[in-house]
């Protein structure tokens, strides 16, 4: 049966790797080799004509290796195997962070004069990467607050030169939605083209599925759910459109941040298991923040199963399957009892990141969202009584127990 014709889960084990080009390896080798020999000075002569794109390779044809920068046996594979992981993507770039596929992406198709839609907030690190390398570069950047539907609609329509909207939802720490195939469908009302890339780390690949819902690029840092056990960095890029992956290629052999032969083993090795382990700490923790919702200590906790708002509800029964592993908690006690419920809990471990087996919590306004002005912290909707928690897969009633009594005391 051909590859293409299995369900996801299957194709994740099965395509991507001939064993009979490893000696017969059931599971795939490192190739640490940094460089490539040539099967004769006319392949050589074609593997350059075609990684440069000057000539299309023929039908069936297999392009030499030439260097690993541009690429290698492992980075192959693994971009394979995450492809039918991701509804709707042909092809996919492996890079050696999220940051490093963000950059790549935002560089190749962004040009002095251009501009890009956000919504916010973003990712810490993102945001910094905007105000401080592409704002300079002469590129126009508007903020949408996460979950403005109608102000990302009109910023699409009315942004000059905009070549690319970057939407990230939910939001962090917040889990405000935001509308995916709105934003795509305001994109293609444009006379002139503009792309649409969501960072999907927070509930793909197994949750959320951007591209059959009009975006044409998905971001991911896979150093979260698709690594799993916070034990390595890695960037992921997919698109329906392969031509999309080809440019970010080019741009990754010039700016070296391709994940390197041992790394992409590792991510190949947890790819399988994605799925099962996302709906795992998905259960946990919907168990988890409907019991925290009721506690006197908190204020509110901050889950998808928990929204009230209508428009909010609306975007997520329409483009997630399940609520995912991130709740954040508000304290009455304010950033006292957020520091007492961290400094108590002897299970989850107070330490950013996020998307891995162990629970992890932290207090994002002072962590991951301290370089937040305050205006954008209040449009953010982010205050200091705020518990970020990520949610493992250990026994859901230990977590209860251990936040239970963190909040006691
Ligand atoms: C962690 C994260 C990133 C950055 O990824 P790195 O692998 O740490 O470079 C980008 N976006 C989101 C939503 C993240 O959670």
């Amino acid at each position: 049966m051909s590859a293409h014709r299995v369900r996801p889960e299957t194709a994740v084990l099965t395509r991507g790797f001939d064993p009979r080009l490893s000696v017969g390896a059931a599971r795939p080798p490192v190739y640490r080799s940094s460089t490539y020999v040539f099967s004769s000075p006319e392949a050589a002569e074609r593997a350059f004509a075609a990684a440069f794109g000057r000539t299309e390779p023929g039908v069936n044809e297999v392009s030499d290796l030439i260097y690993a920068r541009l690429s290698h046996p492992n980075a192959e594979i693994v971009e394979d195997q995450l492809v039918p992981l991701e509804p709707g993507a042909r092809a996919a770039a492996v890079f050696n962070s999220g940051m490093a596929a963000l950059s790549t992406v935002m560089l190749a198709l962004l040009q002095p004069g251009s501009a890009i839609v956000y919504t916010l907030p973003l990712y810490g690190g993102t945001h910094h990467l905007i105000q401080h390398l592409i704002k300079p570069l002469g590129i126009d950047a508007y903020p949408v607050d996460a979950g403005d539907t109608m102000g990302l609609t009109n910023a699409i329509a009315r942004t000059s030169n905009l070549r690319l909207v970057l939407v990230e939802t939910p939001a962090n720490p917040t889990l405000v939605m935001t509308d995916i195939a709105a934003a795509s469908a305001a994109i293609r009302k444009r006379s002139a083209p503009a792309l649409l890339a969501v960072d999907n780390t927070l509930l793909g690949p197994a949750f959320q599925h951007p591209l059959n819902l009009g975006a044409d690029l998905v971001i991911y840092s896979a150093t979260k759910f698709l690594g799993g056990f916070s034990d390595l960095l890695a960037g992921v890029v997919m698109a329906s459109e392969v031509e999309l992956i080809t440019r970010m290629r080019h741009l990754r052999s010039l700016l070296g941040n391709i994940l390197q032969a041992d790394e992409c083993w590792i991510l190949d090795s947890r790819l399988s298991t994605v799925s099962l382990r996302m709906n795992r700490q998905s259960k946990n923790a919907q168990r988890i923040a409907t019991r925290l919702a009721e506690h006197p200590a908190i204020k509110r906790v901050y889950y998808p199963s928990l929204f009230s708002d209508p428009e909010q509800c609306r975007i997520r029964d329409a483009q997630t399957d399940f609520p995912g592993s991130l709740i954040t908690l508000e304290f009455k006690g304010g950033k006292p009892a957020a520091f007492d419920f961290l400094r108590r809990l002897t299970i989850a471990r107070n330490a950013v990141s996020l998307g891995g087996l162990e629970s992890l919590a932290c207090h994002p306004l002072t962590t991951t969202h301290s370089e937040l002005t305050p205006e954008d912290l209040a449009r953010a909707g982010i205050n200091e009584s705020m518990v970020r928690i990520s949610v493992g897969t250990e026994h859901w009633r230990d977590l209860l127990d251990d936040f239970l009594s963190a909040l006691s005391g």
